[in-house]
């Protein structure tokens, strides 16, 4: 499961609307044939493990991260592919919570006399699958609000000039998830004074994410750096946006930023890289639109400055905890990631798991 969780991160943000997955074949104690789906519209995962598997198929194991599709969607159903290729057992990571397979295509493939077995390395999978999972059962994106700051809380200076507040290596992460997230989020206060072109650098097949720039007022100026075909503007209904969208800017109008959020489910954006700034991350984070957190610290201080939030809290009670909380040291600074709200997923019943 581990190889196939693997081979699914090869397709992390490229596949929206459909999931990042990975399958890998086993016959006579070794690996046989192994796929991930790339992209919507392209054969899923199982199809292309069991086009490698071949003969050898018949009697294997298969070892797929997301229950097998049960529907006709763009392709004929995986379950009945690997009911066709003789595959006497299958190993499921997670649950597909899509209303249209919820435990269906387990069930077609027990109905076929294929042993299966459900939920090994579960947590791994649903925390892969999250921009899938949070599209399909909330109508909305995956948010994850990355930023660095200083050890004394701030995240820029007051003054002009920003600069780096994290080591290189920390700064190799970000580019990291630009590749695997589906869009990189920014407010029109964050295009104006830093003009980041918001790409990825030096990854080995890296793409860039689409910029998504908050910007009520579309004062997005059209020399922008991270203005380019495809660049999404979320901005308010009566805003004049002619000077952007004659480059190419495509347009989401929207009142309040739940049904922002809620128009990019339409554009297929599973994932959403919120890097700032402070303003549109508070906003979101008091509609608990905020759902995951990667911060880095660096050990450093500032003094006067920026800090990562500017809500109002006036007690500690009113603080909110992050959940499934991983520590990494990279260089001198230290990442800390978590969630604040859950990562939807089916439970698997009992009837549901090994038998
Ligand atoms: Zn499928």
């Amino acid at each position: 499961m581990a190889q196939a969780l693997r081979e699914a991160a090869r397709g992390l943000g490229r596949t929206a609307p459909n999931p990042p997955v990975g399958c890998v074949i086993v016959s006579g104690g070794e690996v046989v044939g192994r796929g991930f789906h790339p992209r919507a519209g392209e054969p899923h995962a199982e199809v292309f493990a069991l086009r490698g598997a071949g003969e050898r198929a018949r009697g294997g194991a298969a070892y797929v991260t997301l229950e097998p599709c049960s529907h006709f969607g763009r392709t004929p159903p995986c379950a009945d592919a690997l009911i066709a290729a003789g595959i006497a057992r299958v190993v499921v990571a997670a649950l597909d919570p899509n209303p249209r397979v919820a435990g269906r295509g387990v069930e077609r493939l027990r109905a076929a006399g294929i042993e299966v077995t459900v939920g090994v390395q579960e947590p791994e999978a649903v925390r892969q699958q999250a921009g899938f999972r949070s599209l399909v059962t909330r109508g909305r994106p995956w948010v994850v609000y990355k930023y660095a700051m200083t050890l004394d809380g701030k995240v820029a200076a007051v003054g002009e000039g920003s600069g780096a507040v994290t080591s290189a290596q920390s700064r190799a992460r970000v580019m990291q998830w630009r590749n695997e997230l589906d869009a990189i989020a920014v407010g029109i206060g964050t295009v104006l004074s830093d003009d980041p072109a918001l790409t990825t650098r030096g990854i080995k097949d890296g793409r860039d994410p689409r910029p998504v720039i908050f910007d009520r007022q579309a004062r997005t100026p059209v020399t922008a750096r991270a203005l380019r075909p495809g660049t999404i503007i979320v901005t308010s209904p009566g805003a004049e946006t002619t000077h952007l969208e004659e480059v190419g800017a495509v347009i989401v109008r929207a009142e309040a930023l739940p049904d922002a959020l809620g128009e990019l489910r339409e554009l297929d954006l599973s994932s959403l890289l919120l890097e700032g700034g402070p303003r549109l991350a508070s906003s979101l984070f008091a509609e608990c639109l905020v759902d995951e957190v990667r911060t880095f610290i660096a050990p450093k201080l500032l003094g006067a400055g920026l800090p990562p939030l500017n809500n109002a809290a006036y007690s500690m009670t009113d603080a909110r905890a992050l959940r499934d909380v991983q520590l990494e040291a990279l260089g001198p600074d230290l990442l800390v990631t978590g969630l604040l709200n859950d990562i939807p997923r089916l439970e698997v019943p009992g009837a549901l798991g090994e038998r």
